[in-house]
C-alpha cells in the first residue's frame, strides 16, 4: 500500500541486478538494487550495463554453442537484428540500432549466452525478493539501492525506501549526488546511510572523465549535509590512473568534505578493469584498457594521508 493515498503502489522502476549478501554497501549482509541508467559516463565504469535507461542485450561469446548447433536466437528474432557471424568470434552478429529488447532471444537460448539486462519492478516485486531470498536484513544488514545513479528514477526509489523503512527494513543508498536537489532531499528522509561519491574537485577534469561537471554534485552534498545532519554520510573516491590518483586531487576532495557535519568515513576505492569484458558483451569499446590500476601501498598510503587530516577533524 502507498503511505500518502492509501492505494496499491504500482509503480514500476527499472532494475538491472539484485545483488545477495554483499558485505560492502552497509552494514551487515545487504541486497543491493541496482538501478538501470545513469547521466554521467564514467570512462572507468565497471557496471556498463547500468548506463542507459533502455534494457539491453547482452552476449557473451564463449558460452555460445554456435549456429551450426544451435542458431535458436537467430530463427526466433523478430527484427532480424541477429545474424551469422562472418569471423569465428563472435558466433553471431547482432545489430542494436535493429533490437527493440523483446527478449525472445534470451528465452530460446540454451546456453543463457544471451542476457536482457534491465527488468521492470514494482516496489514490492523488489521487497518480496529482498525478503524473500535470505533473512540477512533481519541480522544487522538491510537494503541498498544503487546504480546506475538513482535520482533517474527517483520517485520509484522513494516508495521502495519509504516501504523498507516502515516494514524496519535497513536503507542506504550509493548516489553520485547529479540530480535535481528537491528529488535526493526526498530519498534522504527514508535513507539510514548516505554513499556519495565525490570523484575530483576539478570541474573540467571531471567533465573531461565522466561527462559531466562537478557543481552539482559539490552543492548537493552540501545540502544533505545541513539538512539531514543526523544521517551518516561516507564519501566515497575511485581513484582512477591520469584522473585523479595524485595526493593534490585526493587532498582537494578532502579538504572540501572537512566542512561535511554528518561524514563518518573516507573510502578511496582503487581503480580496477573488472568490468571490462562487460563492455564486449553489450558490443562497446572499453576507453581505459591500457591503464593499470594502481599498487596496493601507493592506495593505503593515500588513505592514510587522507584519514590523518580528518582525523585532526575529528571526524574518524
Ligand atoms: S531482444 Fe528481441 S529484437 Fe533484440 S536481438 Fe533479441 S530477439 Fe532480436
Ligand atoms: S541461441 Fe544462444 S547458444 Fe544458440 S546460437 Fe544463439 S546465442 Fe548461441
Amino acid at each position: 500500500m502507498d503511505n500518502d493515498t492509501g492505494s496499491v503502489n504500482h509503480k514500476l522502476g527499472r532494475v538491472f541486478n539484485i545483488q545477495k549478501f554483499s558485505v560492502h554497501d552497509g552494514p551487515g549482509i545487504r541486497d543491493v538494487v541496482f538501478m538501470k541508467g545513469c547521466p554521467l559516463r564514467c570512462l572507468w565504469c565497471c557496471n556498463p550495463e547500468s548506463q542507459n535507461t533502455f534494457p539491453e542485450i547482452g552476449y557473451i561469446q564463449n558460452k555460445c554453442i554456435g549456429i551450426q548447433e544451435c542458431g535458436y536466437c537467430i530463427k526466433a528474432c523478430p527484427k532480424k537484428a541477429i545474424t551469422n557471424s562472418t569471423v569465428e568470434t563472435p558466433k553471431i552478429d547482432i545489430d542494436r540500432r535493429l533490437c527493440d529488447h523483446c527478449g525472445k532471444c534470451v528465452d530460446v537460448c540454451p546456453a543463457r549466452a544471451i542476457t536482457l539486462f534491465g527488468q521492470m519492478m514494482s516496489v514490492e516485486d523488489v521487497i518480496k525478493e529482498v525478503q524473500g531470498g535470505n533473512a540477512s536484513w533481519r541480522t544487522g544488514g538491510g537494503i541498498t539501492v544503487s546504480g546506475g545513479e538513482l535520482l533517474l528514477q527517483a520517485d520509484f526509489v522513494h516508495d521502495l525506501l519509504k516501504e523498507c523503512k516502515k516494514r524496519g527494513i535497513d536503507t542506504a543508498i550509493e548516489t553520485s549526488g547529479y540530480g535535481d536537489w528537491r528529488e535526493l532531499e526526498r530519498i534522504c528522509r527514508h535513507c539510514n546511510l548516505i554513499f556519495y561519491d565525490v570523484k575530483c574537485m576539478d570541474s573540467d577534469k571531471h567533465k573531461a572523465f565522466t561527462g559531466v561537471n562537478n557543481e552539482v554534485i559539490l552543492d548537493n552534498i552540501l545540502k544533505v549535509a545541513s539538512q539531514f545532519p543526523e544521517t551518516p554520510v561516507i564519501v566515497r573516491t575511485p581513484v582512477i590512473p591520469e584522473f585523479n590518483d595524485s595526493w593534490k586531487d585526493i587532498k582537494a576532495i578532502v579538504e572540501f568534505i572537512t566542512q561535511l557535519q554528518n561524514l563518518t568515513e573516507y573510502e578511496l576505492m582503487a581503480y580496477h578493469a573488472f568490468g571490462e569484458p562487460k563492455y564486449r558483451q553489450l558490443g562497446r569499446k572499453y576507453r581505459l584498457e591500457r591503464v593499470k590500476p594502481p599498487k596496493k601501498e601507493y592506495i593505503s598510503d593515500l588513505q592514510q594521508r587522507a584519514n590523518a587530516i580528518l582525523k585532526k577533524k575529528s571526524y574518524k
